[in-house]
């Protein structure tokens, strides 16, 4: 087997607001988070994770926030962009381990949820993606309800040895 790992990071600010966007599923909540697209930062990093094991550049690179047709766009599709292209190099996923930080609302209801979401997403058992939830602690920026960040790490294997 040959393996390629890869991490990925997003932050978006927060405003009040009527709901989150999170690994695909919506989460009704006094906050949103202020994005061109639907703002899921757990997507939008996962998508530069596996950008980022197949040396594919990043997500800013493949739908800059400056294109009208990334406006409003659902953040599933950069996952499958990013997914064809770890298809096309002769990689699949082995895991996926997920962290987000978010001071509300507590995502523990909801983590199993989005644990199912993105195993859906990207063909996976839900026993490969793991999805954590940490809170900032009170502390800036994500402690005092400024800002959502998700980190992401992707381990991709082949059994090809000529996968490049
Ligand atoms: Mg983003």
């Amino acid at each position: 087997m040959s393996y390629r790992i890869g991490i990925g990071n997003d932050t978006h600010r927060l405003a009040p607001g009527e709901g989150l966007f999170l690994g695909g599923i919506y989460i009704p909540c006094d906050w949103q988070a202020t994005a061109h697209s639907d703002g899921d930062v757990l997507l939008h990093a996962l998508t530069d994770a596996l950008l980022g094991a197949i040396g594919a550049g990043d997500i800013g690179e493949l739908f800059p926030d400056t294109a009208e047709e990334n406006r409003d766009r659902a953040s599933a599709d950069f996952v499958t962009a990013a997914l064809r292209g770890v298809r096309e190099r002769g990689f699949e996923i082995a895991n996926i381990d997920a962290v987000v930080q978010l001071e509300a609302p507590r995502l523990s209801p909801h983590k199993s949820a989005i644990r199912a979401s993105i195993a859906q997403l990207c063909a996976l058992n839900e026993s490969q993606v793991s999805v954590k939830a940490k809170s900032g602690e009170g502390l800036p920026p994500v402690g005092s309800h400024q800002a959502i960040t998700a980190v992401v790490v992707t381990l991709l294997e082949t059994d090809a040895t000529e996968a490049s």
